[in-house]
This record gives C-alpha cells, sequence and structure tokens, in this order.
C-alpha cells in the first residue's frame, strides 16, 4: 500500500524539535500510519471490538488535520487526529503494545474536538480518544485531583501566590515535581466577587438550578453572581447547589470512567437537591458531562445558560446602560463544538448599546487551555496561547470575554504583566454590570 503521508516523522528530523516541551529529546520510534506496524495478524485478541469498529469508521481523508492544533503546530500525523485513530485501532485490535510514544501522541490530544466537528463521515473522536485512555487505564495525575477539590485548590492558590510574592518557588522548584511546579505557577488567586446591584423582580418563573462545578465554583465567583442577578430580573429563584462537586470531564478525558462516574453522579446528586425545574451552566467545559448524564439519572433538562437568557420571554423588557468599548469574543472549543451555542451569546451582547463585538478569527480554535492541558502540557498550550491572543491583540480590544473558566485563567495567565492589558471575563459579568433594571 502506498504511504497515505510522509509517514515515520520523528523528533530526530526536527518537526517535534520546533515545539518546546514536545519531548524533542526522546527520540522516537518511526510510526507508520498506513498499515500495521508489523504487517501481521493481530498478536492477540481484540481488547476492544467496539473501540476497533468506532475508529474503522475512519475513511483516513484527512479532511480533519488543517483543523487540528496539535497537528498545525508540529505537522505530525502522530499529532494529528487521523494518526490517533490509527494508534487507538491497533492498540485496540492488540497490534500495538501502547508504548510511551503511543502515549505520549494520545496524551497530547486537546479534547477539542474541532476534528469532529468537521469529520464528513462522522466519526465519534471523543468517544474513541475516551474510549481508548479508558481502555489503557490512564487515571487522572495529582494535577486533575488537585483542581477538582475548590478547597485544596484555594490553598495551592494562597500557597503559590505567597512562593511567587516571596521569590520562593524558583528556589524550591527543584523539589517539586513539575506539574505540582507549573500547577503552582499556574493558578490565580481566587476570582473576586461582583459588586452588582439586584434589580430583582418577584419570582414568579419557577425555580431554576445553576451550577457552579468545581473549578467554576473558584475562578467564575463573579459569573455565577451575574447569572444570578440577570436570572433574579427575569422573575427565576435562583437554587445554588450547597456542594461544588466537578462534572467529572476531567477524570473522564483522563480515561478513568470510575472516578468520573462518581463524580458525575455526586453532581447529580447535588443538582437533584435543589428541585430546579432546569440545571442552566455557563461553564461550557461542564456542559457536555452533565446534559448526559443528568438526563440519564431522569433529571431536569440541562440548558446553557446564554441559551435559556437568550430566549427567555421576558428578555426584551431588560434594559442594559450603554458601553463604549470593544470586546474580543473568544469562543471556546466546548462552546462550539460541544453546546453548539454561540448565536444566543451574541444576541445577548447585542443588548448593551453601544458595544462593539468583534470576531476573533479561526473560531474555535483551542487555546491550550483544554481542562488541566494548560498544566499537563505548557510548551503546546502556551504555543496555541500565545497565537491567539496575537490574534485578539491585532484588534486591541478593550476586555476580552470567554465562556469557560479554563479558557478565562490561561487567557489571562498569557496577558499578565502586559502593559495595558484588556482583562478577561465572561459575557454574563458584563451584561450584568450594565442591566438597569428587573422585568416588569
Ligand atoms: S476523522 Fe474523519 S475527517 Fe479525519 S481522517 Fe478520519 S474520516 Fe477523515
Ligand atoms: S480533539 Fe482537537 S487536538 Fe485532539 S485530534 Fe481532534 S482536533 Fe486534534
Amino acid at each position: 500500500m502506498r504511504p497515505l503521508l510522509a509517514t515515520g516523522r520523528t523528533a530526530s528530523t526536527g518537526v517535534n524539535a520546533s515545539i518546546p516541551g514536545m519531548a524533542a529529546d526522546t527520540p522516537e520510534p518511526a510510526l507508520r500510519l498506513d498499515s500495521a506496524p508489523d504487517g501481521k495478524a493481530p498478536a492477540r485478541a481484540p481488547a476492544d471490538g467496539a473501540l476497533q469498529a468506532l475508529a474503522d469508521q475512519c475513511v483516513m481523508c484527512g479532511l480533519c488535520l488543517p483543523h487540528c492544533p496539535t497537528y498545525r503546530i508540529s505537522l505530525d500525523e502522530a499529532e494529528s487526529p487521523r494518526g490517533r485513530i490509527a494508534l487507538a485501532r491497533w492498540i485496540a485490535s492488540g497490534r500495538l503494545e501502547p508504548d510511551p510514544t503511543a502515549l505520549r501522541h494520545l496524551d497530547q490530544c486537546l479534547d477539542c474536538l474541532s476534528c469532529q466537528t468537521v469529520c464528513p463521515s462522522d466519526v465519534r473522536y471523543g468517544e474513541i480518544i475516551t474510549r481508548t485512555r479508558a481502555m489503557l487505564r490512564r487515571r487522572p495525575g495529582l494535577v486533575a485531583r488537585l483542581l477538582t477539590d475548590p478547597a485544596r485548590l484555594v490553598a495551592l492558590a494562597r500557597i503559590g501566590a505567597l512562593l511567587k510574592a516571596d521569590r520562593w518557588l524558583p528556589r524550591l522548584s527543584r523539589w517539586l515535581p513539575p506539574s505540582l511546579r507549573t500547577l503552582a505557577e499556574r493558578v490565580p488567586a481566587a476570582s473576586a466577587t461582583m459588586p452588582i446591584a439586584r434589580s430583582r423582580t418577584a419570582p414568579d418563573r419557577g425555580r431554576v438550578t445553576l451550577f457552579r462545578g468545581c473549578v467554576a465554583s473558584v475562578y467564575d465567583r463573579d459569573t455565577h453572581e451575574a447569572a444570578r442577578a440577570l436570572l433574579e430580573a427575569l422573575g427565576y429563584e435562583v437554587a445554588v447547589p450547597e456542594d461544588t462537586p466537578c462534572c467529572g470531564a476531567l477524570a473522564r478525558h483522563a480515561g478513568d470512567t470510575e472516578a468520573a462516574d462518581r463524580e458525575v453522579a455526586r453532581a447529580c446528586a447535588a443538582i437533584a437537591e435543589t428541585g430546579g425545574e432546569a440545571v442552566l451552566v455557563s461553564a461550557s467545559g461542564c456542559f457536555g458531562e452533565l446534559r448526559d448524564h443528568v438526563a440519564r439519572a431522569g433529571g431536569p433538562s440541562v440548558v446553557d445558560v446564554h441559551a435559556f437568557l437568550a430566549r427567555d420571554a421576558r428578555i426584551g423588557a431588560l434594559r442594559f446602560r450603554p458601553l463604549s468599548a470593544r470586546a474580543a469574543l473568544h469562543l471556546p472549543c466546548t462552546q462550539v463544538n460541544v453546546v453548539g451555542e454561540v448565536a444566543s451569546i451574541r444576541a445577548l451582547l447585542a443588548r448593551i448599546p453601544a458595544l462593539i463585538v468583534l470576531a476573533v478569527p479561526e473560531q474555535p480554535r483551542c487555546c491550550g487551555a483544554a481542562g488541566n492541558y494548560f498544566i499537563e502540557h505548557p510548551a503546546i498550550a502556551d504555543r496555541l496561547r500565545d497565537e491567539k491572543l496575537t490574534q485578539i491583540g491585532a484588534d486591541a480590544p478593550d476586555v476580552v470575554l470567554t465562556t469557560n473558566v479554563g479558557c478565562r485563567i490561561h487567557l489571562a495567565n498569557g496577558l499578565r504583566g502586559r502593559a495595558g492589558a484588556p482583562p478577561v471575563r465572561h459575557p454574563l459579568a458584563l451584561l450584568a454590570q450594565q442591566l438597569e433594571n428587573a422585568a416588569p
């Protein structure tokens, strides 16, 4: 068979070496992606026939390659969706041992699903990569466990701030595992709460539940206050679960199905206790996991909060103060590829008179945040973020808006310390800040 593509790209070719941190110092064995590595019959029974069947849906046309962020920066087939699907197929069929090179290529996928969105053959890439990691029993590391525990996250952010302030961090660096050091460097202080003049109307629209999640309960506190203010102005009673469990997305993407199921079950229980008629989610990264599992548990519908607000019958009765500002709207991959709600965000922002909403080019294109990816794979994440910030900076916005908490932290980290850098906020925070009245 003629090779599909220049195969067997290795670090020694200099392709991977162009990405700092992409293990350029580790020699990679050549990966042939057009046929099985040894051309022989499977060495053992399929480890996962269902996974193999999913991977077999890929006709290897390569149309997804230009949309894959890791392929774009590496030009390495093994860093592409087609390459990762080939790896999954071989591992599932027993023809390839999951060695460190293969695992790294699978781990370096951002789970952005841009490949799935553009695939003409409807290949379910998200299911393929999740099943592959689950089959390999990849466990979320310490970073993921710390991130999903709000109390520990707050403590860690305080320790990180102290270390940075006292310049101890560089001196202590050598004693910390690399991922912990990166975590301490990259988690900011908890977000400030937002002083919002609440214009309540008597609740006559029923009760809705606002899901806070784990990381967002620490870094999107202003967003949650804004969502509450807007919903109350429309006449809803807003219930917020006391508990702030994780939706399970971080564990599931890492391949730990059991931990993910445990976490999302805890989230479903916390939601059920509130008795809301709908569950509203403001962080796009939490949406997919919650939508599927709350529905399976027979709970209320999970709705993107922007869609809920934009389609509310009373939204036209709310008035917003004019704001002469230019806002760059960053669309997270999860907002476009999983939630599928973009028009409602634009429609809401269009309600603020004088606000100019700037379109960031090439969206969705992952900024590198991708759950805990910006901590686990900082070199790739920072390169993707720098490209994104260059695009955003070309329009000199007054504020950057994003609907996912991870993107917010990662983009803000990239802007910190730059002269005249715009703040990074959630669109709902801007709306609530400009809100003038409650719906009659
Ligand atoms: S995932 Fe879809 S677009 Fe990508 S190579 Fe396979 S069939 Fe083609
Ligand atoms: S999910 Fe994103 S990073 Fe992963 S293969 Fe698809 S496009 Fe590439």
